[in-house]
């Protein structure tokens, strides 16, 4: 798959958008984490406006993938499903506005650590984005 070339995330120890996460799902990305976890789809999502979304923990308001005993939204937190992580979890600090146009963004604490967003990522979230936007 693709992704950054690197990220500051885990030097910096920041789970920051893994919390409270509103991370919308394509149609992959739930086979790939119903194969990887073996969890049906309701137990790791729920559906938003036609839209499959990433679920949080009520006791950490975290993913459910992230391995936190602490609701601190700026405590460290280890994703368990790294390698298999949604597309849009891939792609972040990466999003699109309202142009369609790639920008950083700002809610990420670390986002000026990122390199320059290799052409593949932004396909991909391209392709995400017109998927979701399909669901919508
Ligand atoms: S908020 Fe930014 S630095 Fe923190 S984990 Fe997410 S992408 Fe990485
Ligand atoms: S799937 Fe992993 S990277 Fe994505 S929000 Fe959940 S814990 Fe974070």
């Amino acid at each position: 798959m693709g992704g950054w070339p690197s990220t500051p995330c885990i030097e910096k120890g920041c789970s920051f958008c893994c919390r409270s996460t509103e991370m919308p799902l394509s149609k992959s990305d739930v086979s790939r984490l119903v194969v990887i976890t073996g969890l049906e789809p309701n137990s790791f999502s729920h559906v938003i406006d036609g839209v499959r979304i990433l679920l949080n923990r009520s006791e950490t308001k975290a993913c459910v993938f992230l391995d936190t005993d602490s609701k601190d939204e700026n405590a460290p937190g280890i994703c368990s499903v790294y390698e298999h992580r949604p597309i849009g979890c891939q792609s972040y600090p990466l999003i699109l506005n309202d142009e369609d146009e790639a920008f950083l963004d700002d809610l990420c604490p670390h986002r000026e650590a990122f390199p320059e967003a290799p052409p593949a990522l932004l396909l991909m979230l391209r392709q995400l984005d017109a998927e979701i936007q399909g669901q919508s």
